[in-house]
């Protein structure tokens, strides 16, 4: 019972409610099945997606990072200085 008051990735408790908390719900494999992969492989209690087990806010950040990366690391700056450029052209020709 104490287990599912904790973060089933390490541990931590969250029953004190400082930490926000993700709770495995059971659309979660469905909607997001890398999320709910990774969470499935680095826990250390037993993961059910049933709406009883949680992940404290930062094993959840660690588990949807690994699942899709930082927009910021795929997307190079390019497209942005493109932006710029094209908004300094219209600006010089009017
Ligand atoms: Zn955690």
């Amino acid at each position: 019972m104490e287990d599912f008051r904790n973060c089933v990735m390490c541990r931590r408790g969250l029953y004190r409610g400082r930490y926000q908390r993700h709770t495995l719900t059971d659309n979660i494999p469905r909607a997001q099945p890398e999320i709910a992969a990774f969470i499935q492989q680095n826990a250390e209690l037993e993961v059910l997606f049933d709406n009883t087990r949680s992940v404290c806010h930062r094993c959840w950040q660690r588990a949807v990072n690994a699942a899709r990366p930082p927009v910021a690391a795929e997307v190079p700056e390019a497209p942005e200085e493109n932006e710029r450029n094209r908004k300094l052209e219209y600006a010089e020709n009017t």
